[in-house]
């Protein structure tokens, strides 16, 4: 572990531009729980990615709400806050430049203090109306059990891609990764399509140093140069 350790530390000073690609894991340390480790979200017996689906929404956005709020804890996401993963990427942003493609809704990047951050799946700080497009913030979605838009009543929908919705930036994200010139997946298992294409495009299209952080083994760590099964605070510490 020591010897992995020591190679990101050289990999990192070597670089000026770094892409880090994110998933849930990076913020399992701060209590917000992932999709598919042990303990995570698909071993809890909730046919969740029914729910979070456009198709379950367009049918029936009643139903839909208290479930999206359930699934995602919206009651207590103020409660959440950055861990040392976050703060080690935003820190980097004082000698380097950074980009985060990040899986995750929870916008905890930007309030480590990242700026160039790609939220491929959206967040969950916002919520549209679909009829007029007025935005509205997560102390409003917490307001009424059925969140609706002030002037026309439509409910709303929640700034997050849902199953079935478009992702956002993905042309973008790629273009950053692709001119990195190192490239860091930190806590997501790549089993999410299309997002999970963006690090092969790296291995395919650059000769660039690929490292992946994540606890459990994944179906692409053979494309990567370097690769530690370990948590994100105990590597971001030794670090
Ligand atoms: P995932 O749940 O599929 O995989 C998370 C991976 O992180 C697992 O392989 C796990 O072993 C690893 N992990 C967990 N804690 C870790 C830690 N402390 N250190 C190192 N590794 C750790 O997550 P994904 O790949 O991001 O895909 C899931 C989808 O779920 C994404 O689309 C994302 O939008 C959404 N999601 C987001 C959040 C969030 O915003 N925090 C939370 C749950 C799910």
């Amino acid at each position: 572990m020591e010897t992995k350790i020591k190679q990101l530390q050289q990999l990192i000073k070597k670089a000026d531009k770094i892409c880090f690609f994110t998933g849930a894991g990076i913020s399992t340390e701060s209590g917000i729980p992932d999709f598919r480790s042990q303990n995570g979200l698909y071993k809890q017996n909730i046919s969740f990615a029914d729910v979070i689906s456009k198709r379950f929404y367009d049918r029936s956005p009643e139903k839909f709400w208290p479930l999206f709020k359930e699934i995602f804890y919206l009651k207590m996401l103020h409660q959440y806050a950055p861990n040392r993963g976050h703060q080690l990427i935003a820190n980097l942003e004082k000698s380097k430049v950074i980009h985060v493609i990040t899986q995750n809704i929870d916008g905890l990047h930007q309030e480590a203090g990242s700026t160039n951050v790609y939220e491929i799946h959206g967040t969950i700080k916002k919520a549209h109306c679909p009829s007029c497009g007025s935005q509205f913030d997560l102390a409003y979605m917490n307001k009424t059990a059925l969140p609706a838009c002030e002037a026309c009543t439509h409910l709303l929908k929640p700034n997050v891609v849902l199953f079935g919705d478009e992702i956002h930036q993905f042309e973008q994200a790629a273009e950053a990764a692709l001119q990195s010139d190192l490239f860091v997946v930190m806590g997501s298992s790549l089993e999410v399509t299309p997002i999970n294409q963006i690090p092969l495009l790296v291995s395919k299209h650059t000769q660039i140093p690929m490292v992946m952080i994540n606890k459990e083994v994944t179906q692409y760590d053979d494309v990567f140069d370097l690769v530690i099964h370990d948590s994100i605070g105990g590597v971001v510490s030794r670090l």
